[in-house]
């Protein structure tokens, strides 16, 4: 018989989610609560701690923001350009990106939550810095909605957590693997944790899983995500393997989300396999590829296959990886001028990871692909840029192309000021979409429709998106329903 311990709340996982969950939980009165990580210490905390923490949420005035970042200067802070960000501004994006499939009550109440949430997140004691933009004209502009992002990046934030967790009493185990769930469809009432020591049973109240989704499990990737999906390559933690998302399907849980969907954006085609860290100064990783809509990418074949000026990098990163994926090779080639690389978000030097030459005939060739094929693609782009629209790299400028297939819709220049630069790049996964089926209790529902007492989930192994996403909503999401998650748990009688 393995060993049995008895606790209040049992939270899987090591990650943001389940930090906020176990917090929400002893606010609200619980008592012994154990969280559960599989990962070793050095590499706790799932994705967050490849992440840049953004952190998406609805506001009306300037008055909003500066709740939450109290410490900027009152001079610096008169210098933001803050336009308001309204709950139908962020439902919107929501619903057009996921193509309308969103659940409506569940975007409804992470929405007219997320600006509670963060403040929550501030008063627990996580500090919120401006995401950094170059002045223009002694003025910052914001996008609307994303603002702010955690001080020191994901492991800034996940420090943070730990640091508050374990000042509440709060149990962290680390290498400690969830291996079963204790219950059925109907009700849950423990796990079963396979550690060092070996295994044992932790009977609680409740269960809180946010165990992450199933992104670095290249099984699951072929299974669900469709052709080529397990050779994407993994952006964040190699933990996150969705064993605990199946225990919980095993059980009767009723599924929601896009199980054909993930988060994928293009990332250095060198990039390792299992996660870039963040950079310390809170930017996301150096990996990331994500000022494609300053040039043109092209395939293997040297043709150009998406819009690159779409919309806003907010709005398409996290689609585009499966474009690459879906290239011969799951390659692409990302092409810039001189005019595009001074516009790249880190600067232009934030990489060494390209080939340069002087014309584009001699790129061609460092890049695998024929001089002639490549000179025809930029050339003909070029030629259907018109300059009847001025070009800002600011916002939507409806600078596009014309009669060309894929069209560029914003942000077209001709690729013509030497010397020229190729970046290679893939598909990186993020997260899956795919995952339980929740209420707004944030208990985790069975495929009759009922709530499995004692079993609730937050995070990624919630499905909720489809198709793609709004930057910056996977840290609204985990903070909004741990919060509920955390509470509910804590109030719960057996
Ligand atoms: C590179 C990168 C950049 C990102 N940037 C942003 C951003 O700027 N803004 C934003 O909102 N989102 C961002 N995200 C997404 C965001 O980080 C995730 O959506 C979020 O961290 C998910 O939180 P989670 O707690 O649900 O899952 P995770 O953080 O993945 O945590 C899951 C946890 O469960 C543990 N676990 C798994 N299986 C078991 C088991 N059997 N037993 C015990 N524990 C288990 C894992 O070890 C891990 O600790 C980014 C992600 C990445 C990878």
């Amino acid at each position: 018989m393995a060993r049995e311990e008895v606790c209040d709340i049992v939270v899987i996982g090591g990650g943001s989610a389940a930090f906020e969950a176990a917090v929400a939980a002893r606010q609200a009165g619980a008592g012994k609560i154990v969280m559960l990580e599989k990962a070793p210490e050095s590499e706790f905390g799932g994705n967050a701690r490849y992440s840049h923490t953004g952190f998406r949420f609805a506001y009306d005035t300037p008055d909003e923001i500066r709740e939450i970042i109290p410490d900027v200067d009152e001079d610096l802070f008169q210098t933001f350009h803050l336009p308001p960000y309204t709950r139908d501004d962020f439902l919107a994006d929501l619903n057009r990106v996921t193509q309308g499939r969103i659940d409506p009550v569940l975007s409804d109440f992470m929405v007219d939550n997320s600006l509670d949430a963060i403040r929550w997140m501030r008063d627990v004691g996580i500090v919120f810095e401006p995401e950094q933009h170059p002045p223009i004209n002694g003025k910052y502009y914001f996008e609307p909605g994303i603002i702010v992002h955690s001080v020191g990046g994901g492991l800034g934030q996940l420090l943070r957590w730990r640091e508050i967790a374990l000042g509440m009493g709060i149990d962290v185990r680390y290498d400690s693997r969830v291996v079963e769930l204790h219950g059925n469809d109907r009700h849950v009432e423990g796990v079963r944790v396979s550690s060092d020591d070996g295994e044992y049973d932790i009977r609680g109240r409740a269960v809180i899983a946010c165990s992450g989704g199933f992104q670095a499990n290249s099984e699951m990737r072929a299974r669900y995500l469709g052709p080529n999906a397990d050779l994407m390559r993994l952006r964040g933690s190699v933990y996150d393997t969705g064993e605990v998302l199946n225990m919980m399907l095993g059980l009767g849980a009723a599924t929601a989300g896009h199980w054909q969907g993930a988060h994928a954006t293009p990332i250095d085609a060198g990039a390792r396999d299992g996660g870039t860290p963040a950079r310390a100064d809170g930017h996301s990783n150096t990996a990331n590829r994500y000022d494609y809509m300053f040039g043109i990418t092209v395939n293997s074949a040297g043709r150009r296959f998406f819009d690159e000026g779409e919309a806003n990098l907010s709005y398409t990163y996290a689609k585009t990886g499966r474009r690459v994926l879906a290239q011969p090779g799951s390659v692409a080639y990302q092409i810039f001028d001189q005019q595009g690389i001074r516009l790249f978000r880190l600067g232009p030097d934030y990489t060494d990871t390209y080939v340069e030459a002087p014309t584009i005939a001699e790129l061609a060739p460092k890049i695998g692909l024929h001089p002639e094929v490549l000179t025809h693609t930029v050339e003909n782009f070029n030629a259907a840029v018109s300059d009847d629209v001025a070009f800002d790299p600011s916002r939507l400028d409806g600078r596009s192309t014309a009669g060309i297939e894929p069209p560029k819709t914003n942000w077209a220049t001709r690729i013509d000021e030497p010397p020229f630069r190729a970046y290679a790049v893939t598909c990186g996964v993020t997260f899956s979409f795919g995952g339980v089926r929740v209420n707004t209790a944030m208990e985790v529902i069975n495929t009759s429709g009922r709530a499995i007492q004692g079993l609730y989930a937050s995070g990624d192994v919630v499905g909720l998106f489809f198709h793609n996403y709004p930057s910056c909503t996977g840290q609204t999401r985990n903070a909004v329903f741990s919060r509920v998650a955390g509470e509910n748990a804590a109030a719960r009688n057996n």
